[in-house]
This record gives structure tokens, C-alpha cells and sequence, in this order.
């Protein structure tokens, strides 16, 4: 394919408008350097909405999104990349020129390509086999025997996979894909004997999308009880990672931002009966636990995420994990109390069950009043032992509160149901570190190093907030940031502030003249770092001092990796070396004024 030569992509990115590319969206008015108004790509009542003028950016404080006038046309015509350039180019008068592209890169492209179209042909082959098969007919019954209705059905592509070997390997083949391709995908597989067979067979096929709706594998559940595992998911291929996906997100997405909570549950017919009764904005983790990269991908979308997973041990121990994980990011995470042995696609079978469903949402428990009844439940009052084990596992998740009226009520429920005194329960309270080695206790007479912005930045960490002041100035000030950006690793830093620094190693000069296209995260971040580079003061003092707070995290990280391994030798070590960077701190406090 002819690609767009880099010279006439430059005159048409010189050439757009970005103002009155977006004004066909929303209504900007000036504010300084830039023009603000409502966001075009989610629901508020006050601008969040930046557009930059002279660097041709757009960025919503609000919702996180941004990019170029090319991103915009994308998202907002829902084109691709080449199109969105062919409709500026062709609206600004700019000729385009046409290039090869490099043979490697186009031999790549099109295989991920072909794979893609392989992906979405098993889908639908899948599907029709479902709804005009005979042997489909089983698999027809059982889910409608679920309460599942064929509208839900359609809408996330289930189907059935037939019981034969070879019946995906012999139709991919005749639709001219080769043998390496199906098993790239994880359609087909080696046998004992070295012969290729279906991966899949008579199972009900639950397709596994992307955001955008694109394929990426498949969940099949065994239609009989001799079929070995209940559940087949696709192996790990380049395409499908099964911790980071999250079934249902493409339908969800939508309901998702409306609501600005997310609804998690386990399974792929939680997902489809809760969708049928109208709760959108469900999505599933496929297993009792819901993963780190699962929790990031939430994280962007939304502020609030409520689990609705099994209430057996193993989906308590999930939630414990998940909090764990949310830690430093600014995720509120409630746990709604399922019934024990009743999972959602049960109760919404039932008359009423889904107001039930509802009712349970909306009275979720936040994560660490959850925790806290979960071990109070399960201790022994009446021994002294129990007590104080019970006592060493909530102390942590209290400390996480911080000073707050949820902790002092916490407290006072401890206090009673172990029949001690409160203020002992709030000594050991004290004393204990953070379960979730997270934010804690909000600080108090610090200086506000991180510029004040407007709602969500609000909400972010003062981790994320420092990482972002920080990378920001080393944008205002390239050679300085060169330093710093050598400086900071993974361990200082979020998942999304490693993925910008390492862009900014990579573009120290230019970081939003070339955003990533296939990664709606970084980019948001990356405009948020030019405009505040803009519109921020930045000087190597307040660099020096934002530097050292992230340091001082990264080191209490480690403090605490080591206390849970038992090595207190590095402990000690560790605490000398923290005791010398908080008087560095308090050095760069005063010189920074
Ligand atoms: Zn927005």
C-alpha cells in the first residue's frame, strides 16, 4: 500500500486549523494561551476542554483525552489514520504524496491485517453455526434455558464451534488462510501424532473484542460434561492477552462513561444477561480475579469501579489483590456483597433480579469497610490470640484511610466487635503502615508542588500529580529534562508516565509533533504534559524537589517489599538511606521557597 510521504503529512498538520476543526463540535472561547469549552467527548456542565492553538493540540482535563487535529477526525468521523489525513488534506487544500512504505513494516502490517480478518471470519462463522446448524440447536437451548434472548446474543457474536476436527481448519483454508496463520490465532493445534485440528469444538463461542469491537480470540464453554475443561479460552498469541482484556468492554465502553462507574463481573454470561436487563456497564475479568492491567485499563475510563464478583474465598482474595493494585492510582473501588453461590446471570433469571442487582450496586461497600467485616466476621472475640491476629490484619487497611471519619467509625466497629479499647485499636492503628502502600493519609503542610488544575487532575495521586509536574517541565526545559528523564526508571513512576517518559527519551524535542496512534492513553498524557509545559512555570529547583518526592516513594516501596519478605538487614539499610533523602527534601523545600 502507498503510504502518505512524511513531508506532505507535515503540510497538512501545518496547514489544519485546529480551532475550526473542533468548533464544528463544541463551542471555545479564549482563555490565555488557549481556547476552552465543553468536551466533545464526554458529559460536563464545566469546560475541561483545552485546545492549544499554536501547537495544534486538544486535551480534556476531564475525561483525559487528547491528540492533533488528525486524532480528532479520527475519533470524532470515526475514520482511520490515512483517511482522517485524506479529509484535512483534501478541506485544506494540501496535495498529498504518496510513498512505499518499507517492505518489513508493510510485510507486518499485513499480517496482523490477515490475522485480524481470520479473527473476524471464525467470529461469524462461529455465529451462523450457532443460529442454522442442527448441531447448534443444544447449544441454542441451553442459552435460551439461561434467559439469554437472541437480541444480546446477536449483539456479542456468541456461536457455537462444531464438534468435528477439522471443520475451522478446512474453512479457513478454503477461504485461502494457511495453516501457520490459524494457529497464530489460536484456531488450530497440534496434535500428538503432528497432524493440525480445531482448537475449539463443540463448544458455545463467546468472541473476545477489543475496545474497538476487533476479535482477538475466544472463550469456549464445553457443551458436555466428557469434554474436559469447562472452559477453553485462546491461548496467549500477540493478539490476545488474557490479563489485560476485558469481555464486553466494546458494548460497555459507552454505558461506561455515562454512568462514570464501571460494573465488574466474572463470567462471559454475567456480562450478556446483565446487558440484557439494561446494566451496560458491566464488563467481565473471565476468572475469580481481576488483574493489574485490568485495573489500568479502568483507571482511564473511569473513577469508580464496583466488583461484583463471587463472594467465595477466592473472589475475596481477588478483591484484596485488586486493591492492592489500585493503590497509587485514583480508583475507587467498591465491593458489592454477592450472595454466596448466586452469580449474576442467576439472579437476573429470577423475577426482580435485576432492581436486586441494582440495590446491591448501589450499596456497595468501599473495599476497606468490606475488608474489615470480612476479617471481623471470621474472628474468634472470645481468644486472645484471634483478637490480636484479627487486630494485625486490619490495622494495615485502616492506616490506608488516613485521619477521616470512615476510620474513626472503622475503629469504634473494631473496638467493639473485639471488645477492646479504642484507643488501643487506634494505637496499633497508628502504628501500622498502609495495606496498600497507597496515598494514606493526606499530607498536611506540604508545599503543592504539582500546578492546581481542574477536576480530574484533582483526583489523581499526588504520585501521578508529581510525575506529571515533573515530566511536564522536562518538556518546558529539554536539557534539564534530558537529566531527569535519565534519572527516573519504572520503579518512580505509574504505567503510563513510563510509557510518556519513555517517549520523551525517545522525542525530546518534539513530543506531540508525532503521537503514538495506537495508544490513546499515552496521548491523552502527552498533551496534558505540552499544554501544562505551556502554561506552568518549570525550573530545575522545582524539578529537583519533584524528583525527590517520587524518590521517596519509590524508596517506601522498597521498605515495604523488604519488610514483607522478612530481610531486615536491607530494611535498615533502606530506612538510613530514607532518613538522609528527607533531609534532602527538606533542603530542596527551602531552596525551591
Ligand atoms: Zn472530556
Amino acid at each position: 500500500m502507498a503510504l502518505i510521504s512524511p513531508d506532505s503529512l507535515e503540510r497538512v498538520k501545518q496547514a489544519v486549523d485546529i480551532v475550526e476543526v473542533v468548533s464544528a463540535h463544541t463551542d471555545l472561547r479564549r482563555q490565555g494561551a488557549r481556547m476552552v469549552g465543553l468536551c466533545p467527548f464526554h458529559d460536563e456542565r464545566t469546560p475541561s476542554f483545552s485546545v492549544d492553538p499554536q501547537e495544534k493540540l486538544y486535551h480534556c482535563f476531564g475525561c483525559g483525552v487528547g491528540g492533533d487535529a488528525i486524532k480528532f477526525v479520527e475519533e470524532k468521523e470515526g475514520l482511520g489514520f490515512a483517511e482522517a489525513v485524506e479529509l484535512l488534506a483534501d478541506r485544506y487544500g494540501v496535495e498529498l504524496e504518496r510513498e512505499r512504505e518499507d517492505p518489513q513494516a508493510e510485510a507486518k502490517r499485513q499480517r496482523r491485517r490477515r490475522l485480524e480478518q481470520l479473527l473476524d471470519r471464525a467470529a461469524a462463522y462461529y455465529a451462523n453455526y450457532l443460529w442454522d446448524s442442527k448441531e447448534g440447536g443444544k447449544a441454542r437451548e441451553y442459552l435460551e434455558g439461561r434467559g439469554l434472548g437472541e437480541e444480546v446474543l446477536r449483539a456479542f457474536g456468541v456461536g457455537f464451534a462444531p464438534s468435528a476436527w477439522d471443520k475451522i481448519l478446512v474453512a479457513g483454508q478454503r477461504a485461502g488462510f494457511e495453516v501457520g496463520e490459524l494457529r497464530a490465532v489460536g484456531l488450530a493445534q497440534k496434535g500428538r501424532s503432528g497432524g493440525e485440528y480445531d482448537r475449539f469444538r463443540a463448544r458455545i463461542m463467546f468472541p473476545i473484542r477489543d475496545r474497538r469491537g476487533r476479535t482477538l480470540g475466544f472463550g469456549g464453554r464445553a457443551m458436555r460434561s466428557d469434554q474436559g475443561a469447562k472452559y477453553v479460552n485462546t491461548a496467549e498469541t500477540d493478539f490476545f492477552h488474557k490479563s489485560t482484556i476485558l469481555y464486553g468492554v466494546d458494548l460497555a465502553k459507552t454505558a461506561i462513561a455515562k454512568a462514570a462507574r464501571a460494573v465488574v463481573v466474572e463470567g462471559y454470561t454475567d456480562v450478556l444477561a446483565l446487558h440484557q436487563a439494561g446494566i451496560e456497564e458491566a464488563v467481565g475479568v473471565m476468572g475469580t480475579a481481576i488483574t493489574g492491567e485490568q485495573v489500568a485499563t479502568l483507571s482511564g475510563m473511569v473513577e469508580e469501579v464496583v466488583l461484583a464478583l463471587d463472594a467465595d474465598s477466592a473472589g475475596q482474595e481477588a478483591m484484596l489483590r485488586a486493591q492492592r493494585v489500585a493503590a497509587g492510582r485514583r480508583m475507587r473501588l467498591r465491593v458489592a456483597a454477592m450472595p454466596a453461590g448466586e452469580d449474576p446471570a442467576e439472579m437476573m433469571a429470577e423475577p426482580g433480579g435485576a432492581e436486586r442487582f441494582r440495590g446491591l450496586v448501589e450499596a456497595a461497600l468501599e473495599l476497606p469497610e468490606f475488608q474489615v467485616g470480612l476479617v471481623l466476621d471470621g474472628a474468634d472475640a472470645s481468644s486472645p490470640v484471634a483478637r490480636d491476629r484479627a487486630l494485625d490484619e486490619v490495622a494495615p487497611v485502616l492506616a490506608g484511610l488516613g485521619e477521616s471519619a470512615s476510620r474513626d467509625d472503622l475503629v469504634r466497629r473494631v473496638a467493639e466487635r473485639l471488645d477492646l479499647d479504642p484507643s488501643m485499636v487506634m494505637g496499633r492503628v497508628v502504628a501500622a503502615r498502609p495495606a496498600s502502600g497507597g496515598e494514606g493519609a493526606p499530607e498536611r503542610g506540604r508545599r503543592q508542588t504539582a500546578p492546581q488544575q481542574p477536576r480530574r487532575v484533582a483526583e489523581l495521586t499526588s504520585r501521578e500529580r508529581r510525575e506529571r509536574a515533573l515530566l511536564a517541565m522536562c518538556v518546558a526545559l529539554p536539557d534539564e529534562g534530558a537529566e531527569y528523564l535519565q534519572r527516573l526508571t519504572d520503579a518512580h513512576l505509574s504505567a503510563t508516565g513510563t510509557r510518556a517518559a519513555g517517549w520523551l527519551r525517545k522525542h525530546p524535542d518534539d513530543p506531540a509533533s508525532n503521537l503514538p496512534h495506537d495508544d490513546d492513553e499515552l496521548a491523552g498524557l502527552l498533551t496534558e504534559l505540552v499544554m501544562l509545559a505551556r502554561n506552568e512555570p518549570a525550573s530545575r529547583e522545582s524539578m529537583e524537589l519533584n524528583f525527590l518526592l517520587l524518590e521517596q516513594r519509590r524508596l517506601e516501596d522498597e521498605l515495604a517489599a523488604a519488610g514483607e519478605r522478612g530481610d531486615y538487614e536491607r530494611r535498615a539499610a533502606l530506612s538510613r538511606e530514607r532518613a538522609e533523602l528527607v533531609e534532602r527534601i527538606a533542603h530542596a523545600q527551602r531552596v525551591e521557597g
